[in-house]
């Protein structure tokens, strides 16, 4: 009895250790992971769990949080009821989306972040459109938020072998991103090309890099390039840092200090926009980085290793590129006298900046449409609308249904059949037949299409993925 009731014991005491064994045996990976952490994708070094920088180069990780992420399987959207959702650690309270989300209250700001009522949302998407830092996803309830980026790796390079994208036009918004993220790609190039290799006779006109844009990321990558004593060329298509020169006038930037090549620690929270270009103009003159402006690269081909711009001045050939044309594309313009002036806009990021002013808005299509009704929806704003067609013929119902109720109350006005000849500084001249007439205001809104940055990069041959990226805690919903 003694024996058997022993063999019992010694027998429930083995099963109890190898059940607590097999289940202790999966989860150890878990706690060395907690305890070691993951390597940095740039120099390898551990992180520790939890850790916003490396210890070993001091990269902040968030900005591998893309090219880490896996690509999403296709077909595997998650269920649930699409919503927006805010990221707190992005959001600089500009409240773009306020003005294009098309349900009143869905998305207000509290303070400097735009929070989400999940009741009123109903996941139309449009303030992710609208937000120009890329802060705003539509989840369905997951912790992922899924997006279309072209496909880097953790040094930025993209699947052209080196052709580099940086800044915005990778997926990630803010000035402190673009400013990290185009030195890094340069640092990269530098490591890339053979030191001290000599050129091969015949090519003394290739440059060792070629930036396009001179945005943030653009500048930051320019500067890398010429502390690093390469040889380069920096081609922005309009004025330098034309997207920030953009904003609306005194638009406060919300950022954190961000260390610039060749100059140092810059801080500029709550600085002004004109502040910043001031402190930008003054960097680019002390150092005397040469910026190529009003030049448009147009197409980039890779042939024997070289790669060949195309741009609207002429071509550029180069060993490297480094692709820092933000996202916002390249607007079609109307080729008319006094289209360099201040007041003409080709995107509208703010719609606030336009109440109390008589606003001329060109275009026939649904942005120039969704420009009027967000015009229409501030105070006191005087709204004209040239068209050269003579009706709407290639909008969405709901845009249609919205500018003809506007229209037949008066509170907007439309001059079909136009076509804008001169802009000055407080009149546009338009054509109607052949009759010219005056159209007085104070500021001209050009939405007549252009080409999207992703067309181009397809065209280049850069691989555009979609990719799940968790969504940290902070996400912001109401
Ligand atoms: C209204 C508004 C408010 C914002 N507020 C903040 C803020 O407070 N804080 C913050 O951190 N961020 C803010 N942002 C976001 C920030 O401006 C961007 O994240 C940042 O400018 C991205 O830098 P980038 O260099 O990647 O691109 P961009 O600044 O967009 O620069 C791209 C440059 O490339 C040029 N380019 C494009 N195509 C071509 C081509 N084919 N040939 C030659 N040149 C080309 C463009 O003209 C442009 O100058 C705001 C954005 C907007 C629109």
């Amino acid at each position: 009895m003694l024996t058997t009731t022993l063999g019992f014991f010694a027998l429930t005491a083995l099963m109890v250790w190898l059940h607590l064994r097999s289940r202790g045996t999966p989860s150890a990976p878990t706690v060395t992971a907690v305890v070691r952490g993951t390597p940095c994708p740039r120099c390898k070094a551990l992180v520790p769990k939890g850790s916003t920088f490396c210890p070993g180069c001091g990269v902040p990780q968030q900005i591998f949080e893309l090219t880490q992420a896996p690509t999403s399987a296709p077909g595997a959207a998650a269920g649930g009821v699409p919503r927006a959702m805010v990221r707190a650690d992005m959001c600089v309270g500009c409240g773009t989306c306020v003005d294009a989300c098309p349900e009143p209250g869905a998305i207000t700001l509290r303070g400097k972040l735009a929070v989400v009522d999940d009741a009123l949302c109903k996941g139309h998407g449009e303030c992710v459109r609208g937000c120009p830092v890329g802060a705003i996803s539509v989840t369905t309830g997951t912790a992922v938020n899924r997006v279309q980026v072209p496909l880097t790796n953790s040094e930025f390079e993209t699947n052209v072998p080196g052709l580099y994208i940086v800044g915005e036009l990778g997926g990630r918004g803010l000035i402190k991103n673009a400013i990290n993220e185009g030195k890094m790609a340069i640092e990269a190039v530098v490591k890339a090309l053979e030191p001290g290799a000599e050129r091969p006779d015949g090519d003394a006109d290739v440059v060792d890099v070629a930036i396009v844009g001179s945005g943030p990321a653009g500048l930051s990558a320019g500067l890398e390039a010429l502390r690093r004593g390469l040889s380069y060329v920096v081609i922005e298509q309009g004025s330098l840092s034309d997207t920030v020169r953009k904003y609306p006038r005194h638009k406060l930037l919300l950022a954190e200090p961000v260390s610039i090549p060749l100059y140092g620690d810059l801080w500029i929270a709550d600085a002004s926009k004109e502040t910043l270009l001031q402190v930008w103009e003054t960097i680019v003159a002390n150092t005397g980085l040469q910026v190529r402006t009003g030049e448009r690269v147009e197409q980039v081909i890779r042939a024997d290793g070289v790669f060949r711009l195309q741009t609207s001045a002429g071509v550029h050939r180069a060993r490297r590129v480094v692709l820092a044309m933000g996202r916002r594309g390249t607007p079609r313009r109307l080729g008319v006298p006094g289209e360099e002036l201040d007041k003409v806009f080709y995107d509208i990021v703010e719609m606030e900046a336009f109440a109390g002013r008589r606003v001329l808005v060109v275009g026939g299509g649904d942005s120039a449409i969704e420009s009027v009704l967000g015009l229409a929806n501030q105070k006191d704003t005087e709204v004209t609308l040239s068209y050269r067609g003579e009706t709407f013929s290639r909008v969405k119902d709901r845009n249609r249904a919205k500018i003809a109720t506007l229209l037949e109350s008066g509170r907007v006005r439309a001059i079909f059949g136009s076509v804008v000849r001169e802009i000055r500084h407080d009149v546009a001249v338009l054509q109607l037949g052949d009759e010219t007439t005056i159209v007085p205001n104070d500021d001209v809104v050009v939405r007549i299409g252009g080409d999207a940055p992703y067309a181009f990069l397809e065209r280049i041959g850069v691989r555009i993925v979609e990719k799940d990226v968790p969504m940290p805690p902070q996400a912001a919903t109401g």
